[in-house]
């Protein structure tokens, strides 16, 4: 039998984008907003978020938080609450914007940030706090009425939404209406993935265009820079891709919620789930980049990550070590970490992409009935 991967990553044929870099070609625009990015920005603003509100790109979700952070942070502020049970960048971005990260405990259904653990951070922190950061886990679709809120409180909020491009709350795109900022990856591995990419999302204008102004060096029209900014824009190439990208979106979301669909049921069928295994609580749609699942209380993730690579089926465990147990990250404050903890040691990604057959589930559902 040959072996499952963990990730597939299918970023469009080439012959659907094409013709868009024969744009290019044609008109010498390779970067700094040129028509194609301009294009995608208004095909994403109509279709995705009603033309409410304002986009703009970035060459990655990593720069896209930290341009994010650095526009809203409290200037006196020191720490930028977030949940350690997300991707290093989270942590990073706020370190490269000053800040330190205070890890917030995740909630065991959801596996998204406390609301009640955060609420009294918040309080505890006063002055001391500059950001709050929730990550929308694996693109869950998590409520954000908590946030709202904060945002209206004057508390500035950043989502970090890197996996959360396609996930629908009742038919809504994920973050349409949000006054805070809303960080997309368009990473390869991404359910909307182009290579390397990113959108910033948010319902203030005004904001949206100081983050655009700061990936593009601060530059006011006179390129005089204004404001601290880098180079944080996508290439005309890249918003070929992701032109093509948006055509086919629909039906690679289809896909993907098919395999999750079917997973689901093999979990409940195989009675995985009376023998303890969890998905995650969602009531959203989600185009998954992989099936997160927490393993049974007697079990350990790495323990089974290896029987299913005796059986030549590559899975991970996101994200286990989590950000706390993490070298860089191991100095910085946070709550009682008591469900990070347990999650990040029974946390099992297991393959989920276009391609991936039914006969290649049903494989992988019947090693994780053997275990032990
Ligand atoms: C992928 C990811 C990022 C980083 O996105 P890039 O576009 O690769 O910079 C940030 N946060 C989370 C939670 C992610 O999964």
């Amino acid at each position: 039998m040959s072996k499952i991967p963990f990730l597939k990553p299918n970023v469009v044929d080439i012959d659907k984008y094409k013709h868009y870099v024969d744009r290019i070609d044609r008109s010498h625009y390779y970067s700094n907003f040129g028509p194609l990015n301009t294009l995608f920005e208004q095909k994403v603003l109509e279709g995705y978020f009603d033309n409410h509100g304002a986009v703009t790109t970035v060459n990655n979700a990593t720069t896209g938080l930290m341009l994010a952070i650095s526009a809203l942070k409290r200037s006196k502020g020191r720490y930028a609450l977030m949940p350690s049970f997300t991707f290093s960048a989270t942590a990073l971005a706020a370190v490269w914007c000053g800040l330190e990260p205070y890890f917030i405990d995740v909630t065991e259904e959801e596996w998204c940030m406390d609301e009640k653990l955060l609420h009294d951070a918040i309080n505890e922190l006063g002055d001391d706090l500059a950001i709050v950061i929730p990550y929308d886990t694996f693109g869950k679709g998590m409520n954000l009425s908590f946030y709202e809120k904060l945002s209206n409180n004057g508390i500035p909020v950043v989502i970090d939404a890197a996996a959360s491009f396609g996930t629908n709350v009742d038919s809504v795109q994920f973050g349409k209406g949000f006054s805070g900022a809303v960080v997309f990856s368009f990473h390869a591995t991404k359910a909307f993935g182009v290579g390397e990419g990113g959108l910033i999302y948010s319902e203030d204008k005004d904001l949206i265009s100081k983050i655009r102004q700061s990936s593009n060096f601060g530059f006011s029209q006179e390129r005089e820079t204004f404001i601290q900014g880098l180079n944080g824009k996508m290439s005309e190439f890249t918003a070929a891709i992701a032109l093509a990208t948006l055509e086919s979106f629909d039906l690679k979301i289809k896909h993907l919620q098919n395999l999750y669909d079917l997973y689901s049921d093999l979990f409940k069928k195989t009675r995985l789930i009376d023998d303890g295994w969890k998905l995650q609580k969602t009531s959203s749609t989600t185009p998954h980049q992989f099936l997160p699942v927490k393993c049974p209380k007697d079990t350990q993730n790495t323990e089974i990550l290896g029987q299913l690579l005796s059986s030549d089926i590559e899975a991970r465990t996101y994200f286990d070590p989590a950000c706390h147990e993490q070298e860089l990250f191991k100095k910085y404050p946070s709550t009682s970490l008591e469900v990070t903890n347990s999650l990040s040691t029974s946390i099992l990604s297991l393959p989920l992409w276009v391609g991936l057959t039914e006969t290649q589930v049903s494989k992988i559902i019947g090693v994780l009935k053997n275990v032990r």
